[in-house]
């Protein structure tokens, strides 16, 4: 009698531990779907940030948005210039693997973003729509003209910065119309649930599927404000 009750007890610990596997089989997934989406709105609280940042810029520039370049087009400008004047840090500045990673705690840094995908770029993983926002206009690119935030007539639609994806270089904190270049199209980042997060002219943020973004939905990339 007592031999068979162990059996049993065996049995049951077995069936406990294999029903315990596929419980957390289970949860791991949701548990890192949860992890992900949690990553999703804080890059879209660090995209409204700086949606802030813009308009508190234009405040105090005459309603004017900050221009995309400083003189030679190379140099990155108008995330530095947010962050220094805005939230008071340094971007593009890192001497070390640790001080970048601070920088990338700044609202400048997509969260899903690792320090090993951008190599030596520091200045943000959210790309500027230079096209129609930053921009005079496509012909005059690199024109560092600003334009008015009171000029736009769809605030809410057109945005103004989008996730972008990580690597070195200018491509990352820039992007051009996607009508017109379709080629800016590889910058785009899709890696919150195959779509972007988006600061909009406003100061508000969204996100949208990475192909109405390319296919230019509601015209977000702002056609009406050449
Ligand atoms: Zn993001
Ligand atoms: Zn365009």
């Amino acid at each position: 009698m007592s031999h068979k009750r162990r059996l049993f007890t065996l049995i049951e610990l077995l069936i406990v531990i294999a029903i315990i596997a596929i419980l957390a089989a289970m949860l791991l997934p949701a548990l890192n779907k949860a992890r992900t989406r949690a990553r999703q709105t804080r890059c879209l609280g660090n995209l409204k940030q700086i949606g802030q940042a813009v308009a508190i810029y234009a405040d105090s520039s005459d309603g004017n948005l900050p221009p995309l370049y400083y003189g030679n087009y190379q140099a990155p400008f108008l995330q530095p210039t947010l962050a220094r004047t805005v939230f008071n840090v340094e971007l593009g500045a890192s001497s070390s693997a640790e001080e970048l990673l601070k920088t990338m705690k700044t609202p400048f840094y997509c969260p899903d973003v690792t320090a090993d995908s951008l190599g030596t770029h520091q200045h943000g993983s959210f790309a500027a729509n230079l096209s129609h926002v930053f921009a005079t206009s496509p012909a005059n690119a690199y024109s560092p003209k600003p334009r008015k935030i009171s000029g736009f007539r769809r605030p809410s639609q057109i945005q103004m910065f989008v996730d972008a994806r990580g690597g070195t270089g200018r491509n990352n904190w820039e992007i051009a119309c996607l009508v017109e270049f379709a080629g800016h199209a590889a910058n785009l980042s899709g890696r919150h649930n195959g779509g972007a997060n988006m600061a909009k002219v406003d100061g508000s943020a969204t996100w949208d599927r990475r192909e109405a973004i390319i296919d230019n939905r509601n015209d977000l990339w702002g056609h009406d404000n050449q």
